[in-house]
């Protein structure tokens, strides 16, 4: 028998989760359960994911910085990536302002509804209200000192510190081409071998993915809040998820008129990714996947995904700063403010940094949000409007945070020549 398509595997792994927790969630000792015996192998399966994202990030930027000639390649290849970055971003934020300027959802929330929600999702904003305050009281330059470790294996040793990592891995892959070849040669081969055994890890952990997924979907349809918030929330969420389905329009666009590579073929090569994006609300976790989807089935080229990828994975979340946009506008509405022109071009520039600066892990983008709140004067007791729906939401901007990188690794791979 014909083995089925990855994307097959998990998709069907992700609704039987979802079928199994809304049965369970019927019985009394359904929640228990699944807390007891399913989410761990969730949280196994996150876990292993996590494990090998800095070993990979480390290996294959060193070994793609490496195999670049010269420090004018490297250059020029990040300032593209950067600023193909940074256009998509502004894309995406300008996309949601759009949409959530036309469809207006704050005026479809009844005073009731508004005095519920605060009420009971208060504790919870206050707390990303808190996490959001840290980050503000950091200095202008702050962002970007970060950038530098003072110790590699401290780093290394903190998932949240990816872009730490990367700097290391660019800034070491610059030393080895600025040494001679024959003195580089057994670094490089060390790189090499290191990289293939834990590509090597990713095509074992993502055996298990339709096992993974399942559990993580089961739990979270347990843990899921009432139906009628969601309702109450309709026309917010349908607002943010109009603004993603057009991002992926968009980016199977550009792909196709850059690349000439047809809309199906960029989906069917990247959907397991976004399936698991989907499914783990991260794109640091999704990263090694990603990876693996772009080089091998998006041909592009090893080196040219190994560096922008994980770059792309800590800044680029288009997804997350078009949510941003639309939460924020959608608070103001639902507290009746009016925004002008200004404060709304306000928001593009904070939702564009602010996604910048949101780390790849479920629920960032909503620390953040509080800064783009609170840069445009909007009351920031408005996040516990949306709280309710966050999750599901998040879920839905990872996956399209993951896929406007791939489509900027097919392009840069293009314009670079290096797409098989
Ligand atoms: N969960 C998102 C990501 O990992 C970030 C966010 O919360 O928007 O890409």
């Amino acid at each position: 028998m014909k083995k089925l398509a990855l994307y097959w595997q998990i998709l069907i792994g992700m609704l039987s989760g979802v079928l199994l927790g809304l049965i369970l969630s019927q019985f009394e000792w359904g929640s228990p359960f699944v807390q007891n015996w399913i989410k761990p192998f969730g949280n196994i399966f996150i876990n292993s994911l996590k494990l090998i994202a800095i070993p990979l990030i480390l290996g294959s930027l060193i070994k793609g910085v490496s195999d670049l000639k010269d420090i004018s390649q490297l250059s020029k290849i990040g300032l593209k990536t950067i600023s193909l970055y940074i256009a998509t971003t502004l894309v995406a934020v300008s996309v949601g302002l759009l949409i959530v300027n036309i469809i207006v959802p704050g005026q479809h929330i009844s005073e009731e509804t508004r005095t519920e929600l605060i009420s009971e999702y208060a504790g919870e904003a206050t707390q990303k209200q808190m996490d959001a305050q840290q980050k503000r009281e950091e200095g202008p330059l702050q962002a970007l000192e970060n950038i530098v470790p003072e110790n590699i294996f401290g780093a290394s040793a903190d998932n949240t510190n990816m872009l730490q990592v990367i700097f290391f891995a660019i800034f070491f892959g610059i030393g080895m081409i600025l040494i001679p070849e024959e003195n580089a040669k057994p670094v490089k081969e060390f790189f090499d071998s290191f990289n293939s055994v834990i590509l090597k890890l990713i095509d074992l952990i993502m055996l298990a993915a339709p096992f993974g997924v399942f559990a993580l979907l089961a739990t979270l349809v347990t843990e899921a809040p009432s139906g009628d918030l969601f309702v109450a929330l309709g026309m917010y969420a349908f607002s943010v998820l109009l603004g993603l389905a057009t991002m992926i329009v968009f980016y199977m666009l550009i792909v196709w008129l850059v690349t000439k590579r047809t809309p199906g073929y960029f989906i069917k090569g990247i959907a397991p990714a976004q399936l698991l994006g989907f499914s783990t609300s991260s794109s640091a976790a999704t990263l090694p996947v990603t990876m693996e989807r772009v080089e091998d089935h998006l041909g592009v080229d090893k080196g040219i995904a190994s560096f922008v990828l994980p770059i792309g994975a800590t800044i680029n979340m288009d997804g997350t700063s078009l949510y941003q946009a639309v939460a924020a506008v959608f608070i103001a509405q639902a507290f009746g403010m009016h925004l002008t022109l200004t404060a709304q071009l306000g928001i593009i520039v904070t939702a564009t940094l602010a996604s910048i600066g949101s780390a790849a892990i479920p629920g960032a983008g909503m620390v953040m949000l509080v800064i783009v709140l609170a840069q445009a004067g909007i009351p920031e007791a408005g996040l516990a409007l949306i709280f309710a729906i966050d999750r599901p939401l998040d879920m839905c901007r990872t996956t399209v945070n993951l896929t406007g990188d791939a489509a900027v690794a097919m392009i840069v791979a293009k314009t670079e020549g290096k797409l098989k």
